[in-house]
C-alpha cells in the first residue's frame, strides 16, 4: 500500500495548503478508509474562516478538516477484526461523532455526550484526504442502493433525523421549518415522510425557499426580503390565517439565527413543541416570553448531533424517504477544496451541497 497521501491541510484562519502527509497508521480500535465523497459542511466553512475553533487542544491546526464522508475499507484493526465486523473493500460511511462505549455516557445511551469522543475532521484527521483513520464504533456498512456520494449524506441527515425524533411529530399536525439550508430541506421531506400535515419553510432568500417547494414544503414565507413574492411582513398572521388560528404545532429551527427562534416562539400556538437545532455561537442569549410560553403549555427542547439514529438515518436513505443526491450542486477535486469552500461562503452561484472527491 501507498506510504503517503494526498491532504488538504488545515493551519489557522483562512491558511490550508495540499500536501503530502503518511497514510494514517490505524491502531487496534481503527479501521482504514479510503476516501470516496466528503461533503463540505457548514462547520468546515466556520472552522477555515476561523469563526469557530476547532476541536484540537489548542483550537488549531494542522488537522484535516472534512467529517461528512464515505469510503472503501482498506485496513482493518485487530478489534474489528476479531469481531469479523469489516473487510478490505467494504464499503462504508463514517459516522464522525465516535464513542468509546465505556463511559457512563455511552452506557446511558447518550453516545453523543462520551467523555472520550473522537472525531475525525474536527479533533482528529478527516476526509478531506486520500484516506482516514476511523474508530470501528463509528463505522457503517453502506447499503448496494446507496452511492457514495449519498452516503455521505448521512452524517447530516442523521443530526436532521435526530431532530425530527425530537420534535414528536403526529399524524397531521402543521411544522413549520426556519432555515432553508441543506439540513431543513432534507427535514421537510423526513417530516413529510413520517406523517406531517402541512409544513411551512421559512427563510430569507427565494432561491432556497423555492427549492423547499420540490422537497415538499406548502408554503413558503420569505420574512425579510419584501421584493419577493413569498414575502410576509406579519408571520404570525400568515400563519394564523393558514392554520385557521391554531399557529404551528411543532417548529424546528436548523439555522442558528436567534431571530428565527424567537419568531418559532411567536408563530406556534398551544402545546407546540419546538427544537432548537442549529449551534448558536458563543455567548448567544435566545429570550423566551416567560407567560406565554408558560401558559400554552409550550416545550422546549435542544438537538445536539445524532445518538443512536444513524440505522434509521442509513434506512430512510436506502428506502428512498429523502433523496439527497440531488442537493449535491457541484463535486470538486480534492486540490479544489480551498476555492470550494470559498465559493461557499461567497454563495457563488447558489450552492446547497459542495462534495470533494479524492
Ligand atoms: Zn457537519
Ligand atoms: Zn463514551
Amino acid at each position: 500500500m501507498a506510504e503517503k497521501m494526498k491532504a488538504q491541510v488545515f493551519y489557522e484562519s483562512e491558511k490550508m495548503r495540499m500536501e503530502d502527509l503518511p497514510v494514517p497508521r490505524i491502531s487496534d480500535i481503527e479501521v482504514l478508509v479510503k476516501v470516496k465523497n466528503c461533503g463540505v459542511c457548514g462547520s468546515d466553512i466556520s472552522y477555515y474562516y476561523g469563526l469557530s475553533p476547532v476541536g484540537t487542544a489548542n483550537g488549531k491546526g494542522p488537522i484535516v478538516l472534512g467529517h461528512e464522508f464515505t469510503g472503501e475499507v482498506v485496513e482493518v484493526g485487530a478489534v474489528a477484526k476479531s469481531m469479523k465486523l469489516f473487510a478490505p473493500g467494504d464499503r462504508v460511511v463514517v459516522n464522525p461523532v465516535q464513542h468509546c462505549n465505556a463511559c457512563y455516557a455511552c452506557a446511558s445511551g447518550h453516545t453523543n455526550l462520551c467523555s472520550n469522543l473522537f472525531v475525525p475532521g474536527v479533533s482528529a484527521n478527516g476526509g478531506f484526504a486520500e484516506y482516514c483513520a476511523s474508530r470501528y464504533t463509528g463505522l457503517f456498512k453502506l447499503p448496494d442502493s446507496v452511492s457514495y456520494a449519498a452516503g455521505a449524506f448521512i452524517e447530516p441527515f442523521a443530526c436532521a433525523v435526530y431532530g425530527i425524533k425530537k420534535l414528536a411529530i403526529e399524524p397531521g399536525q402543521f411544522v413549520a421549518v426556519f432555515g432553508p439550508g441543506a439540513i431543513g430541506l432534507m427535514m421537510i421531506q423526513m417530516a413529510k415522510s413520517i406523517g406531517a400535515g402541512k409544513v411551512a419553510f421559512i427563510g430569507t432568500r427565494d432561491y432556497r425557499l423555492e427549492e423547499g417547494k420540490k422537497w415538499g414544503a406548502d408554503y413558503l414565507f420569505n420574512t425579510k426580503d419584501s421584493k419577493s413574492p413569498y414575502y410576509v411582513k406579519d408571520l404570525k398572521k400568515a400563519i394564523a390565517d393558514v392554520t385557521h388560528g391554531l399557529l404551528a404545532e411543532r417548529a424546528i429551527v436548523p439555522t442558528s439565527s436567534n431571530e428565527a427562534f424567537e419568531q418559532a416562539l411567536d408563530v406556534t400556538g398551544n402545546a407546540a413543541i419546538l427544537v432548537h437545532f442549529g449551534l448558536p455561537n458563543t455567548g448567544d442569549v435566545i429570550k423566551v416570553p416567560a407567560l406565554s410560553t408558560h401558559t400554552m403549555d409550550k416545550e422546549i427542547r435542544f438537538s445536539w448531533l445524532a445518538p443512536m439514529v444513524w440505522p434509521t438515518a442509513i434506512a430512510a436513505i436506502a428506502e428512498g424517504l429523502v433523496k439527497v443526491e440531488s442537493l449535491v450542486t457541484s463535486t470538486v477535486p480534492l486540490a479544489k477544496a480551498e476555492p470550494a469552500i470559498r465559493a461557499l461562503k461567497e454563495r457563488e452561484n447558489n450552492p446547497v451541497k459542495v462534495q470533494v472527491t479524492p
